[in-house]
């Protein structure tokens, strides 16, 4: 079993917690908790509910309670992923009222857990002539989810722009802006950046000083505190291929340069990294939390 992270050798504010996607079937402490410990993870990102569904499963009590406690005694802080259908800028009303309600499911279940924040995707309009309609929906479904999130005391909502491709509301960096803008800037929206989505998108991080402007361009946009979770992904694919395949770190098109850089910088001093690679069981996970962590100032 590894060593419960204490981070008293390190100052607080400059720490980067590294951990990975964690399985929960079978139930969440029981299962998500030695994974955790098997991985040597720093901070947990979990689904509360099926990725590909709709379905809105009300938790087990007792589970919610090991695993709050699980984490909180091992220093690790709590994220959850909403589903991947959610798509806030459907043309379809059934979907954004589905993923409206699927993102008030995380928030509460996120409370239940003890989570920090709840990341889902940044949504597409689908169709060409929905961009507008679709920025409106973001808007409309988000402010009182967010305004809820904030009285409760609960986790923020982080928006993760995406792979691009289909009428992405926000894969490039600098689309972060109108989609803060579209909620007015809310304090309890928070930004997750996915190395592999930004990559895909366009972004050159392998070039040297790559990764390093894509930060930089990031803070310039919506600010360093926006910036609440990293996802640390290689990638498959080119870039600029819209396409999302993810491959353990050093070991894909993005390569280990760029994630020394993403190590670095300092937007992500006290920013949590979760790694969401391919694994058989936790190998590969354990490998890449590994490397992160050797990645580290
Ligand atoms: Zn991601």
């Amino acid at each position: 079993m590894t060593a419960p992270v204490t981070g008293a050798d390190r100052d607080p504010a400059q720490h980067r917690p590294v951990g990975t996607h964690t399985p929960t079937s079978g139930g969440l402490a029981k299962a998500a908790l030695p994974y955790v410990d098997a991985a040597g993870s720093e901070v947990v990102q979990v689904y509360v509910s099926n990725s590909r569904g709709w379905a809105l499963p009300p938790g087990d009590p007792v589970q919610d309670a090991l695993f709050r406690e699980g984490c909180a005694e091992r220093g690790v802080p709590v994220f959850i992923h909403a589903s991947l259908l959610v798509n806030l800028g459907s043309p379809t009303a059934a979907t954004v009222e589905r993923s409206a309600a699927t993102l008030a499911h995380a928030l509460r279940r996120g409370t239940a857990i003890g989570a920090r924040g709840v990341v889902f995707h940044a949504g597409s309009a689908v169709d060409a002539g929905h961009a507008e309609a679709a920025m409106r929906q973001v808007r409309e479904a988000l402010l009182p989810l967010l305004d809820a999130a904030g009285d409760a005391g609960g986790p923020m909502l982080l928006v993760e722009p995406s792979a691009g491709g289909g009428r992405s509301l926000a894969s490039r960096v600098e689309q972060l802006g109108p989609y803060l803008d579209a909620v007015d800037g809310h304090p309890m929206l928070g930004v997750c950046f996915d190395t592999c989505h930004a990559w895909a998108a366009g972004h050159d991080l392998a070039a040297e000083g790559g990764m390093t402007a894509t930060l930089d361009v990031l803070v310039a946009t919506v600010g360093a505190e926006r910036l609440r979770l990293v996802h640390a992904n290689d990638s498959k694919d080119l870039c600029g291929s819209t396409r999302d395949r993810h491959e353990n770190i050093g070991k894909g098109t993005i390569g280990e340069p760029a994630f020394a850089e993403l190590m670095r910088h300092p937007a992500t001093a006290g920013v949590p990294v979760v790694v969401e690679t391919p694994t058989e069981k936790h190998v590969g996970h354990a490998a890449d939390v590994a490397t992160l962590k050797r990645l580290r100032p």
